[in-house]
C-alpha cells in the first residue's frame, strides 16, 4: 500500500494510483497497486496500467542485477583526460570543484554563465546523473532547478527521497548553447570530473536520466526505451546503473510516466 504522502506525490507527478480489488497488502510501494496516467481525465476503476503493461513494466524485477559496489580506480588518468596533458589530482572535493571552475578544456566553458559542478549529499546512496545544465541551471549554478528539476524532485518524493539526500550532477558541467546535446568530445573532456565525483560519493546506485546520460555512462547507443528494461553496471565498476526517462521527456510525453514509476519502484528497492 502506498502511504497518503506517496499517493500525494504521485498525483504531483501526474500519476494516478489505483488499488486492485482484493489485492493483498505487501510491499508498501509496489504490491497491490497499479498506476495510470492522470492526464487522460478518465475516472474508471480499471487498473489501465496493469491491463496494458509496458515493455519496461513487464521486466521481472527479480531478474535484474542488484549487486553492488566498487569504485573507479585511476584519478590521475581521469584528470589527465580532462586537461589534455598535465594530470590534475582530483582526489578531494575541493580539488574537483576548483578544477571544474577553472576548466577550459572545451568550447562549452567559453559560452556558459557559470560552471554547474553538482549539488547534494556527498555521501549519498543515490547519485543522479543528467545531461547538462539548461538555461535555469546556468543562471543558478545548480543542476535540475528548472521545470525538469521540479519534476525530478517530485519523482524522488514519490519514493520518499528528498532532493538533499541525493547527489545530483550532469555529464557536462557547462550549458551547451541552445540546449543542444553535448558533443562526444565535450562529454569526454568533462568525464574525469564525473568519474572523480562518482569515486568520492561511491553511491549504492546511480540513476541515469535520459539518453545523453545513459549513452555516456554506459558507452551504449541503444535507445533509452531499451536500456530501461534491464539493470546495468557502470563500466569498470560494479556500481548498478538504473536508466530512466529524462524528466523533460516525461513533461513532453506524460504517458511515459507509468514506465518511470516502475523505474522509481525498482530504485527504491535497490536502496533498501
Ligand atoms: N537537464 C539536465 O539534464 N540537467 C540539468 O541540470 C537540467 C536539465
Amino acid at each position: 500500500m502506498l502511504t497518503a504522502r506517496q499517493q500525494h506525490c504521485l498525483r504531483g507527478i501526474g500519476i494516478r494510483v489505483w488499488r486492485e480489488r482484493g489485492s493483498v497488502p505487501g510491499d508498501r510501494l509496489a504490491t497491490g497497486s497499479a498506476v495510470a496516467i492522470a492526464e487522460s481525465g478518465e475516472t474508471g476503476d480499471r487498473p489501465r496500467f496493469s491491463e496494458h503493461p509496458s515493455p519496461a513494466a513487464s521486466v521481472p524485477e527479480e531478474k535484474q542485477d542488484l549487486s553492488p559496489v566498487s569504485v573507479i580506480e585511476d584519478p590521475v588518468a581521469d584528470a589527465a583526460a580532462v586537461q589534455g596533458k598535465t594530470p590534475l589530482v582530483l582526489d578531494s572535493w575541493e580539488q574537483i570543484i576548483d578544477a571544474i571552475h577553472a576548466c577550459s578544456a572545451c568550447e562549452l566553458s567559453q559560452n556558459c554563465t557559470q560552471k554547474v559542478p553538482g549539488v547534494g549529499n556527498r555521501d549519498a546512496r543515490l547519485m543522479i546523473v543528467g545531461e547538462g545544465p539548461g538555461h535555469d541551471e546556468d543562471i543558478r549554478g545548480e543542476p535540475f532547478v528548472g521545470r525538469s528539476g521540479q519534476l525530478l524532485d517530485r519523482m524522488l518524493a514519490a519514493i520518499g527521497i528528498a532532493r538533499d539526500q541525493v547527489y545530483i550532477t550532469n555529464i557536462v558541467k557547462c550549458r551547451p548553447p541552445n540546449n543542444r546535446d553535448p558533443k562526444p568530445q565535450e562529454a569526454q573532456a568533462c568525464r574525469g570530473y564525473l568519474d572523480a565525483q562518482i569515486r568520492q560519493v561511491a553511491p549504492r546506485v546511480i540513476l541515469s536520466v535520459g539518453r545523453v546520460s545513459a549513452h555516456n555512462l554506459l558507452g551504449s547507443n541503444q535507445p533509452v526505451g531499451k536500456l530501461i528494461q534491464q539493470m546495468h553496471q557502470l563500466p569498470g565498476t560494479d556500481i548498478p546503473v538504473k536508466v530512466t526517462y529524462h524528466p523533460a521527456y516525461l513533461l513532453r510525453n506524460p504517458s511515459a510516466k507509468a514506465i518511470a514509476w516502475q523505474d522509481l519502484k525498482l530504485l527504491h528497492q535497490l536502496l533498501q
